[in-house]
């Protein structure tokens, strides 16, 4: 199998650059195609299933992790809004 330049994109504040030697995966965990030259991918905060395209992460989170999104949500809705103001 011919080895392509890969770069993945984390899903982050920043854009880290990730080779596909850095994250141990070619394909995405959810639909199992491989990543394409640049991709944006981001990894579960819920469980391990792995790197996924960013796209495939937010329809995973909504349909497996409905509750624990809710409650993240819920967590920071009740915080004041200016904490350090
Ligand atoms: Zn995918
Ligand atoms: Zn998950």
């Amino acid at each position: 199998m011919p080895q392509e330049f890969v770069t993945l994109l984390w899903r982050d504040s920043w854009l880290k650059p990730l080779t596909d030697g850095d994250v141990g995966t070619e394909n995405c965990a959810l639909c199992k195609k491989e990543f394409k030259e640049i991709e944006f991918v981001t990894a579960c905060d819920f469980c391990d299933i792995g790197i996924m395209h960013d796209s495939c992460a937010n329809r995973h989170i909504l349909q497996k992790h409905r509750k624990e999104l809710e409650g993240k949500i819920g967590s920071h809705r009740d915080k004041p809004l200016h904490d350090y103001q």
